[in-house]
């Protein structure tokens, strides 16, 4: 394994828009189950597993910082864990995320808006803390932007996604009048099936479905303008690593594979044609990368130092 500090950036810059990765930690999950139906010849090889077969990710939320709004994209996993599901899990870390926020001069207070692109446990769990007079919330004065149908999910799982959702992860955050479901609008022709919002100025939330049912891609700055560096596009669990970049590349975490085959095929089209910087918040050694045609496959490249 390489363990030279990593010479890829961490920073960029779009349409007004600075964007920093933070960082709350790393945790292991089944690379088969990371992988679905990829061969194991195939992605043993991409993302090298440990001899329990589990393969180390990042949990890597970013902020976006434009004129008075400090926007931080994604949760990270927290601290509330109990050791045994640290071990499942091999949570290391959890919890930074304050100090990454204090190391880019930012403090809790300070930010203004929290954009999720869904709520499983690894994507939410840091935006509550244990305080002095039980849970709080991380960033007390921010709205927290979140798809209606991953609120509801997260609330109240149903039996077969018990183990994807906390409820306890958003439910001090709706006590304090902190959580704001989208107000989304249609797609329209040319996002079929998705729906969209706006919960800041510059910043869309594409509704799209296929890992959950309401996971979402978030863009960062003006998507449809041409040019370089126009927009960046936070891929969530959409394309979680940059190794998952061609459209079969499917967890079998997926609640629906069709769906997620025909949002990734036509967004990584997109952000290939557009040049948009994709964030990918579990690629353990790639925080900000392009994506690039390579025949009929892929290519992610990351963004140097
Ligand atoms: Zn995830």
């Amino acid at each position: 394994m390489n363990t030279a500090a990593p010479s890829f950036a961490t920073r960029a810059e779009v349409d007004g828009w600075t964007i920093d990765a933070l960082d709350d930690g790393h945790f292991r999950l089944d690379g088969g189950a990371m992988w679905g139906v990829v061969p194991a010849n195939i992605w043993r090889a991409l993302t090298p597993p440990a001899e329990d077969n589990t393969i180390r990710m990042s949990l890597r939320p970013f902020l976006a910082r434009r004129g008075d709004r400090v926007v931080v994209i994604e949760g990270g996993v927290g601290a509330r864990w109990s050791d045994k599901l640290r071990g499942i899990y091999h949570i290391e870390g959890g919890g930074h995320l304050a100090a990454s926020l204090a190391r880019l001069g930012v403090a809790r207070d300070d930010v203004t808006d929290v954009v999720l692109s869904h709520c499983h446990w690894d994507h939410v769990g840091a935006l509550v803390v244990d305080g002095p007079n039980g849970p709080e919330p991380l960033c007390p004065r921010a709205r927290h932007h979140a798809p209606a149908v991953e609120i509801e999910r997260c609330l109240a799982p149903d039996h077969v996604r018990r183990g994807s959702y906390r409820p306890e992860d958003l439910l001090p955050l709706q006590e304090r009048g902190l959580l704001v479901a989208l107000e989304t609008r249609p797609g329209g022709p040319e996002h079929p099936g998705e729906a969209v919002a706006e919960p800041v100025p510059g910043i869309r939330v594409h509704v799209l479905g296929g890992h959950s049912e309401g996971v979402s891609a978030i863009l960062v700055g003006d998507g449809e303008a041409p040019g370089p560096d126009r927009a960046a596009v936070f891929w969530s669990d959409v394309v979680p690593t940059t190794h998952h970049v061609q459209p079969p590349y499917i967890m079998a975490y997926d609640i629906d594979v069709i769906r997620s085959y025909e949002v990734r095929g036509r967004w990584l089209e997109r952000a290939a044609e557009r040049g948009w910087i994709g964030l990918f918040y579990h690629d353990p050694d790639v925080a900000l990368a392009r994506l690039e045609r390579d025949g009929r496959r892929f290519r992610a490249v990351p963004l140097p130092a």
